[in-house]
């Protein structure tokens, strides 16, 4: 008989239900205050916790148990260890100790620690995080950990993502502590929505830059893209509906909340969207996602592409996170109250998240910065490079009331004055379908979108608890301080938001009007690619906060911007070698091929008669005799480019080299390719076409 939903949701989590199930009262207790109070847990406890895991992890068919994470490249990792021991009788036993609860030591020798290592200690272990529940996967034990070298430096990203937890948690107690509130704890929580493309296995492994690279590096368009908007409408295809059904399964009984899936714009496009949850377990969810979407797509003779650009001319993928801040009584700091003292409340945390975006854009955009996510942002179809925030009309006109002294033209007419009159209340913003805004604010929550499919969304989440919780620090500071609080916190309030005026914008982030008014008017910044982004991790004021948070170290912060402009030079190279690769042996060859049929049905049909004229035969000769001879320039150009990288021995040299050299050579050369795929016949062409693999999926 088929299960039920509640049946099989969360089967494979050792979660809450399970602990208090099979911990005795005394262990269940003291580990609920590590999860919810960050007390440090006993040895005797973990070995309790660890001996009923096993053995709960045993009747649900484990046999090994890992200790999984995220490392600054890749997605997750992790390393199996069976349960057994040899036992005297010459048979096994099933072991799990609290220490190998608690703590791993995976061979860290190959994951990129940016020369953190070297510096330290060769050796990293790993280090349970109880606030995210174990799980099965695959008949392993899946213990979500973080990752650290012996000296406590952070080699993946959850350890900054905790930390950056507990820096918005200290700062924005203190705050509702001055508005007479005292809580347990305030955490933020992320709904992730994620895009991907599905394409049919068999068409995918036709394509090497597919299979090496995650997207095409060459493909004319086709003569249908996305503009019926016929997909995003149209019924999810059966194939489609049997993956996303059995998807939906494996999910749930991970314990993940998959809610919303449908078609996205583009042709084999398609969305998945979780409730939110508290952000390391949404990140652990979001990695899983991804890492289950691909391995399902398989099971289906499908590929999931999960690349942000994976077709060029087609829109891309992003995901866009869903961010609030909400106390352990269940009360969202970003919902705007009902009584005046909850309207400025509100309102103070709302100023919060604005000024940190305009202080730290640099940070948000460089914490979405990869190769791929370079061919979205400021392309007309992602938000763009530039930052800013959307608090649609309503809540727009609230502020410039209270900036300017005057009357909020709302539903009645008050001069605000926080904390004494009524706020007017507001209406969750019907009218934010403003699509083109980086950083939206929708109704109780804000939306980053400028995540690239791919990320992982731990290092959004880094920098914007970080930034946020320096902005609330700034206020505690100023407010606790204050001999009057009413007038402190208007005063305060009309402070940030006139300073950070800049950063508000309503309008069309897609226009160009937008990129000169923000760069030369309002002097945002507008880092268009990962090259440029990056280094400004390093920047004295990025650096001078992130530590004061705990958030990262010193070594930690230049370690991390080597490895991702490391990743993204690494990337590049390998998408040009790949580029290499295909023109030297499959397209000059193919084109070869057509242009001798053409010769060869030229001079037959010449010695029939003298009187035909040839002139399709020729004409397309001739152009793609020239453009052989194109691409063949460009070819070695790009060669000549790919040797060039070589010679950096610094890695942001390397990065401006790539973004500056390598990739214009890589773009000329694929304009000359896809100019002579539409003059060749497919009989000649040695890769399915676009269209081929758009629409493989029926
Ligand atoms: P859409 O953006 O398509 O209108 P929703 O706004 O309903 O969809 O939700 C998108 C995502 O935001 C979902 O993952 C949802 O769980 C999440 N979400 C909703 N409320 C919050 C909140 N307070 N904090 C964080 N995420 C939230
Ligand atoms: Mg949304």
């Amino acid at each position: 008989m088929e299960k039920s939903i509640p049946e099989i949701f969360g089967s494979l989590v050792f979660d809450d239900r399970v602990m208090r199930a099979r911990l005795s009262d005394e262990v269940y207790n003291s580990l609920r205050k590590t999860i919810d109070e960050n007390v440090r847990l006993d040895i005797d406890v973990a070995d309790a916790v660890a001996t009923e895991m096993r053995d709960w992890a045993i009747e649900n068919g484990a046999t090994h148990f890992t200790h999984w994470f995220q490392p600054l490249t890749g997605v997750t990792a992790e390393k199996h260890d069976s349960f057994i021991a040899p036992s005297p009788d010459g048979g096994v036993l099933m072991e799990f100790s609290g220490k190998e609860l608690i703590k791993g030591e995976p061979d860290a020798s190959s994951f990129p620690s940016g020369g953190l290592r070297a510096t330290f200690e060769a050796r990293g272990y790993t280090a349970w995080d109880p606030t995210s529940y174990a799980f099965i996967k695959d008949h392993t034990l899946c213990i979500p950990t973080a990752f650290c070298s012996y000296s406590g430096e952070a080699l993946d990203k959850k350890t900054p993502l905790l930390r950056s937890m507990q820096a918005i948690n200290k700062q924005a107690k203190r705050i509702l502590k001055l508005f007479g509130k005292e809580v347990k704890y305030v955490r933020t929580s992320v709904g992730p929505e994620q895009e991907y493309f599905l394409v049919d296995s068999e068409v995918f492994s036709k394509r090497p830059d597919l299979v090496y690279t995650g997207r095409t590096l060459f493909g004319a368009m086709p003569p249908k893209g996305q503009e019926l908007d016929d997909h995003y409408f149209g019924v999810i295809k059966p194939r489609v509906a049997k993956f996303m059904e059995d998807l939906n399964q494996e999910l749930w009984k991970l314990g993940i909340l998959a809610k919303t899936e449908h078609n996205e714009v583009a042709p084999a496009q398609h969305e998945l969207a979780p409730i939110y949850s508290t952000t390391n377990v949404a990140t652990d969810n979001n990695q899983l996602t991804m890492e289950i979407m691909q391995k399902v797509a398989r099971r289906h003779g499908m590929v999931c592409l999960l690349h942000e650009k994976p077709f060029a001319g087609v829109n891309g993928s992003g995901k866009h996170n869903n961010w609030s801040m909400a106390t352990d009584t269940g009360i969202n700091l970003l919902s705007p109250g009902e009584t005046p003292y909850e309207n400025a409340q509100f309102l103070l945390f709302l100023c919060a998240v604005i000024q940190a975006v305009d202080d730290y854009q640099d940070l948000l955009r460089l914490s979405v910065a990869t190769a791929g996510n370079d061919h979205r942002l400021g392309a007309n179809e992602a938000p763009p490079a530039i930052i800013s925030v959307f608090l649609g009309d309503e809540l727009t006109a609230i502020l410039d009331a209270i900036k300017d002294e005057k009357p909020y033209e709302g539903a009645e007419k008050v001069v605000m004055k926080l904390g004494v009159h009524s706020l007017p209340r507001f209406n969750r913003d019907t009218t934010d379908r403003n699509r083109t805004s980086p950083f939206a604010f929708t109704g109780n929550k804000f939306e980053f979108r400028s995540l690239g499919s791919s990320n992982s969304i731990a290092c959004c989440n880094i920098m914007l608890n970080a930034s946020v919780a320096e902005s609330l620090k700034q206020y505690a500071d100023e407010l606790e301080a204050a001999e009057d609080f009413e007038t402190a916190l208007h005063a305060l309030i009309k402070r940030v938001i006139t300073e950070h005026q800049r950063i508000l914008f309503n309008g069309n982030g897609y226009g160009d009007e937008w990129v000169k008014e923000a760069t030369e008017v309002r002097g945002l910044s507008n880092l268009k690619t990962t090259a440029d982004a990056m280094p400004h991790l390093l920047d004295k004021k990025n650096m001078d906060m992130l530590m004061a948070h705990k958030v990262f170290t010193e070594a930690e912060l230049r370690s991390r911007c080597d490895i991702m402009l490391e990743n993204y030079c690494k990337t590049v190279n390998i998408e040009g070698l790949t580029m290499v690769d295909m023109v030297r042996k499959n397209y000059l060859p193919a084109i070869e091929r057509y242009l001798h049929r053409l010769a060869d049905t030229t001079r037959l049909m010449k010695s029939v008669s003298e009187n035909v004229k040839c002139n399709y035969e020729i004409t397309t000769m001739e152009r793609l005799s020239e453009l052989t001879d194109d691409i063949l320039i460009a070819v070695k150009n790009l060669e000549d480019a790919l040797a060039g990288v070589k010679k950096f021995d610094n890695v942001i040299d390397e990065s401006a080299y790539i973004r500056d050299d390598l990739i214009p050579s890589m773009d000329k050369l694929r304009k000359y390719v896809d100019e002579a795929e539409m003059l060749t016949s497919e009989r000649d062409w040695p890769f399915p076409s676009y269209g081929e693999i758009l629409f493989s999926v029926y």
